[in-house]
């Protein structure tokens, strides 16, 4: 969970270039821990076979740090700031968040959080699951081509044109409503 105004400084900065991973080979450097997994239980199939994949494709390693959630667990997220719903995704097991992890510890940092949806969206691609994205959640993120900084960017520009503030939360990923209720 990221707050708008810790985020909104960093989006604007130009990002690396992404390294890809070499396509036709499988060098999975990283894996799931146990937490990762434990997160994992209760949310949808589609939805861990997409993180499953992803973390067989990523160059930055990363940990599910929230899968399924409690009602009482949402309200204070919501109470907190973290969150603006209490009707999230993550309750229903449909939203995972994926967040960095380095040096033994979870970053909230854009640049590998850029790398993480490189390799989600790779992976929703391959397995053909359509995923929506924290960073920008009106984008088809699976049939998008744009690089994860430009549709970040992108999207914070289309909602301050629109006089609107940009809750933008690069770890999500939830599988759409429309195509699973
Ligand atoms: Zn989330």
């Amino acid at each position: 969970m990221l707050v708008a105004g810790t985020v909104l400084r960093t989006t604007l900065q130009t990002a690396p270039s992404i390294q890809r991973p070499n396509a036709g080979f499988n060098m999975s450097k990283f894996k799931l821990g146990v937490a990762s997994k434990n997160e994992l239980q209760g949310v949808h199939p589609d939805l861990v076979a997409v993180v499953k994949r992803a973390i067989e494709l990523t160059v930055q390693d990363f940990a599910v740090h929230d899968g399924i959630r409690t009602l009482a667990e949402q309200k204070k997220l919501v109470a907190a700031g973290a969150s603006q719903t209490l009707d999230s995704r993550h309750i229903t097991g449909h939203a995972v968040d994926l967040v960095p992890y380095i040096n033994g510890k979870l970053r909230w940092e854009w640049d590998p959080i850029y790398m993480i949806a490189d390799a989600v969206r790779k992976a929703a691609q391959e397995l053909n699951v359509p995923v929506r994205w924290g960073g920008a959640w009106d984008v088809d993120f699976t049939a998008s081509t744009d690089s994860p900084e430009d549709l970040v960017a992108n999207y914070v520009a289309r909602r301050r044109s629109a006089g609107l503030r940009a809750f933008i939360d690069g770890p999500h990923f939830e599988l759409p409503k429309a195509t699973y209720p």
